[in-house]
């Protein structure tokens, strides 16, 4: 592949080595699980969790005279996968026996994708704090997982679990557009962003269905492209960005000593926070790839492209642009929402008629900020849109304040129930009765003569008395009213 460098090199970005600045360059395969009730070329089920064994046909299993036939809704999911990253959608695609051996890989080879993969060349945008970056796909391809070699489960034998044998994987590779591990980390988080929005790969990085090769270099600013070490199979961001900052370093320390690096495949130690040396980088030609002789080449017609386009889910870009725009949120906010698209979708039915806003900051501010907090999911969440939106609706008609508002939330998390219905029976209501308030007002200015009479000179001294009051009130004085009587009788006004 020629490479086109697309970026400008960015000194923030550089590692200050000990003879001058290095720019790290970094390329991701991500290994993404299809979704999919059966595998790529077997009617196996996919289902996570079950006995080793228990999902496999004699296809996988590599039963002699056994043949692969595609599964359709793999297709389908690759190619809506490839117009998600607005990629080039190959209408002839084909499949290519990799060679190698492992007990885990029966066939003794992968099906895979060679030199004609089902998707070409896309482009995931990055919204980085003070900057967007376009980051170049190079391309997607279908193939099937292997099986899992079990180490553990008995002192002089291993055992070999084939569930996995024949999943269908999406391998998305990007081009070598990544310049820090902060980028990276963004890269993953938008791809897996943008799976998830189209229901083609679950994301799940703990149980495996998203995993990524992250390829390593260092140069100078701007210079030629150095050596490459790609550290495999990593499944987390956090250690993607970890090993990045160890990867670049480790090169930088070998290239300053007069060093060369040798381009091989290292593993992430997530214990030790250090890449260690697996194996020579192994070359396409290793591999023998030919095309299978079991498949036909896999064609199909762009209506039926078309058909997938014209159903796609509103995705993350889009979403955050609605949200800026007929929300009037911030570029900050709407990117917190729309990551997940429950928590669009949970700000959608708060904001429903409502102060879009205000809506964001209870959404943001006091619900994530609280599921957070208990780590718990928003799926779990014991405040539900509509509660929410109660609090939201009672803030609005001037009904409570602001602060009455967040202990009202905690009953709703704690207890549930009927927001309104709570600060009728608990006696929540914001005082908007002048007379009552005029009362404690001039109870406090009484018991504090003297910074009475120095608020005349220091204004701010006001914000101290409008506090004083509402503590005196619980709360429960309306702020504004309260700010105008103390003005009043200060003699501010
Ligand atoms: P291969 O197929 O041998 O693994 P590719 O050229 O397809 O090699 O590249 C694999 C990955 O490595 C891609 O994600 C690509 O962006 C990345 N890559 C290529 N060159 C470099 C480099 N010099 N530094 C960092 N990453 C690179
Ligand atoms: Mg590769």
């Amino acid at each position: 592949m020629t490479i086109v460098d697309v970026r400008t090199p960015d000194p923030k970005k550089f590692i200050k080595g000990a003879t001058g600045d290095w720019e790290i360059v970094i390329g991701m395969e991500v290994h993404a699980q299809v979704t999919s009730e059966a595998k790529l070329f077997s009617g196996a089920s996919t289902e996570f969790g079950k006995d080793p064994n228990n999902n496999v046909s004699l296809v996988d299993a590599a039963m002699p005279g056994m043949l692969p036939v595609i599964n359709e809704e793999c297709v389908r999911q690759a190619i809506r996968t490839g117009l998600g990253l607005k990629a080039a959608i190959n209408l002839k695609s084909v499949f290519d026996r990799k060679n190698y051996f492992y007990p885990d890989l029966p066939q003794g080879y992968q099906i895979s994708q060679f030199k004609q993969p089902i998707v070409g060349e896309g482009k995931i945008l990055l919204d980085m704090p003070d900057e967007q970056v376009e980051i170049g796909v190079e391309r997607l391809h279908l193939e099937q997982d292997a099986g899992k070699s079990l180490h553990d489960q008995h002192p002089t034998m291993s055992f070999v679990d084939l569930n996995r044998s024949g999943v269908a994987l999406m391998e998305i590779v990007s081009k070598p557009d990544l310049r820090s591990s902060d980028e990276a980390k963004a890269y993953l988080t938008k791809l897996r962003t943008i799976l998830r929005y189209l229901g083609t790969c679950d994301g799940n990085m703990d149980q495996g269905s998203m995993r990524a090769d992250v390829n390593v270099s260092v140069r100078r600013p701007g210079g030629e492209f150095g050596t490459r070490c790609e550290i495999k199979n990593v499944n987390s961001i956090r250690f993607v960005g970890q090993s990045i900052e160890y990867e670049a370093r480790r090169q930088v320390a070998i290239l300053e000593d007069g060093g060369e690096i040798d381009q091989e495949t290292r593993l992430f130690d997530s214990v030790k926070g250090e890449t260690r040396s697996m194996r020579s980088k192994e070359e396409a030609h290793d591999y023998r790839y030919f095309p299978d002789p079991d498949l036909l080449p896999l064609e199909f017609s762009q209506e039926f492209v078309d058909e997938l386009s014209g159903h796609l889910p509103e995705l993350p870009d889009d979403k955050k642009a609605r949200f800026i725009g007929d929300y009037g949120l911030t570029a900050y906010d709407a990117d917190i929402l729309v990551v997940e698209k429950a928590s669009a979708d949970f700000f959608e039915d708060v904001a429903k008629g409502r102060d879009a806003k205000l809506s964001a900051n209870w959404v943001i501010n006091e619900l994530f900020g609280r599921l957070n907090k208990e780590g718990t999911d928003l799926a779990d969440s014991p405040v539900s849109a509509g509660q929410l939106g109660s609090i939201i609706d009672l803030i609005k008609a001037g009904t409570i304040s602001g602060k009455i508002a967040k202990d009202l939330f905690e009953i709703v998390w704690t207890e549930g129930g009927d927001p309104a219905r709570i600060v009728e029976d608990r006696g929540m209501k914001q005082v908007t009765d002048l007379g009552a308030i005029e009362a404690i007002v001039d109870e406090i200015l009484a018991a504090n003569p003297d910074k009475a009479e120095q608020a005349k000179e220091k204004p701010n001294l006001v914000g101290w008395f409008v506090g004083q009051v509402m503590k005196a009130s619980k709360g429960k004085a309306n702020p504004q009213a309260v700010n105008d009587l103390l003005k009043q009788k200060i003699g501010l006004e």
